[in-house]
């Protein structure tokens, strides 16, 4: 005897597929994101009670005790963790589904003989496990518990090609004989799969493949969706599937590479990590002082922000400088380059904490061809966004990438802590530039230095 019919389900059902499209839609732009995230857990919670109400449940004080423990393991962690490791969280929460998918397809593997449910979860069980174990490769390689770099070992090809061939055998004799002892075979070569596929991407590629990996999860949730015989999940997984491909492929094209190139670029030895270099050549450094008389007297500045800035948690700092530049009379807009920092809109979240209005923030093919008539271009922990490599070095790993032509600036103003280079490892020629000035320091230090002598101007 169950609470409510199934009418009644199926309509809080569509209740929840609506919010999860609702949510998607707003999470599409900053201003409407945190809503739309909202209204996608509200969507959640519809349906975990409707699968309450509307089913007879077995076991349910192990079900309710492993909600209450994911909840107070999963709530504290995602209030504490940093901005900058959010791709690490995304990519612990994605393999947690993809892994739960392979579990649920594992165990009703007993219960069904139809070979085209069979069929559904084979593919659950093989898609989850490649996405449980390759997001658990994402999260050590972005914790940097182990290397960043591409791992390539010798015919690693041809176990990957090996690989490829088990899982086809494997997933056809599950399929056979329903037997559990081939399926744990099975989900054995899936978790093998997804190591030996995230393994050879380097660091700077890593959240591309978490995006990709988020895609995985969404299908073999929709695979057990329809062995369950649950519309929802069906639909929830779809969802997350095409937005994870469409989102891998957005990010791809901002750094000018193919999917492909990203997963086996590495075999044709151009590392997608690069090379760490750093050259003694001369470059002009200057006071906080000298800064402030540029940004000061300057009719228009635009700022590039980047990594570092999230790392120094400058941007209320930031913001502060802009207003009272503007207070001044000088014009300020932020340009945005779609991969600065970790994540995508990264630099979208972290100006929007610091109460950044959406218009002043510029995207990249907008604001490109302002840089020829600004004044002062202050790049606040950027590095590679800017770097001018990705148009004029074939053979670099950023080469093809579009950049902020912050170049075509009369002046450049770099705020960083070194002459390190950024994340995919190369040297800016921008940086030594003659137009170009260096501010070394804590983005954050550095900022409260030039506010301070802008306001003693
Ligand atoms: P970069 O990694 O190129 O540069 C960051 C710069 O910030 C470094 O030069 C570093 O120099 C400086 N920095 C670090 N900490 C501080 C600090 N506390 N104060 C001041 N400066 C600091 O970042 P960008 O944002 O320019 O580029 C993003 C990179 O990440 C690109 O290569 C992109 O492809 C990659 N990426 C982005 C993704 C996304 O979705 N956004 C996804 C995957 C990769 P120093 O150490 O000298 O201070």
């Amino acid at each position: 005897m169950t609470l409510l019919d199934p009418t009644w389900a199926a309509l809080l059902y569509l209740v929840a597929a609506v919010c999860f499209i609702l949510a998607l839609r707003g999470l599409a732009a900053p201003k409407t994101a945190r809503r739309g995230n909202l209204i996608g857990a509200f969507g959640a919670l519809v349906a975990v009670v409707t699968v309450f109400l509307s089913t007879e449940l077995d076991n349910v004080p192990w079900i309710l005790g492993a909600i209450a423990v994911g909840a107070l393991v999963a709530a504290p962690v995602s209030r504490r963790v940093k901005m900058t490791q959010m791709p690490q969280l995304v990519a612990v929460f994605n393999g947690v589904g993809g892994g739960a998918a392979a579990l649920v397809a594992l165990l009703e593997l007993a219960h069904n003989d139809d070979p085209w449910v069979r069929l559904a979860i084979v593919f659950a069980l093989l898609v989850g496990a490649i996405s449980f174990a390759g997001s658990a490769i994402t999260f050590a390689k972005l914790q940097e518990l182990m290397t960043t770099r591409p791992v390539l070992f010798p015919g690693l090809p041809v176990v990957m090609g090996l690989v490829v061939v088990l899982a086809i055998a494997g997933a056809a004799v599950t399929i056979a004989t329903g037997s559990t002892g081939y399926a744990l075979v099975l989900l054995a070569i899936g978790l093998a799969a997804g190591v030996l596929l995230v393994l050879p991407v380097g660091g700077a590629d890593v959240p591309i493949v978490i995006s990709l990996l988020n895609a995985f999860t969404g299908l073999a949730v929709a695979a057990s969706g329809l062995v369950l015989d649950n519309v929802l999940l069906v639909v929830a997984g779809t969802l997350v599937g095409a937005s994870g491909t469409i989102l891998t492929q957005a990010m791809a094209a901002a750094m000018g590479r193919g999917v492909t190139g990203i997963l086996f670029g590495a075999f044709r030895g151009g590392s997608t990590a690069g090379s760490t270099t750093q050259s003694e050549r001369p470059v002009r450094s200057s006071s906080p002082e000298d800064v402030a008389v540029l940004l000061g007297y300057a009719q228009r500045v635009i700022v590039v922000p980047g990594y570092g800035l999230a790392v120094a948690q400058g941007q209320h700092t930031l913001v502060e400088l802009a207003t009272t530049l503007e207070a001044r009379g000088t014009e300020v807009v932020y340009a945005i380059h779609p991969v600065a920092g970790r994540m995508p809109g990264h630099m979208n979240v972290l100006l929007a904490e610091a109460n950044v209005p959406y218009e002043s923030l510029k995207e990249m093919a907008d604001v490109n061809p302002e840089f020829k008539t600004t004044d002062v271009v202050l790049v606040v922990g950027a590095n590679d966004v800017v770097n001018p490599a990705a148009k004029t070095s074939p053979g670099s790993p950023i080469y093809g990438m579009p950049i902020l032509e912050a170049g075509d600036a009369r002046q450049v103003v770099f705020l960083k802590r070194s002459m390190r280079p950024g994340f995919a490892g190369i040297e800016n020629e921008l940086l030594y530039e003659p137009q170009t000035t260096l501010l070394f320091g804590d983005a954050k230090d550095s900022l409260g230095k030039v506010l301070a002598a802008v306001k003693a101007l």
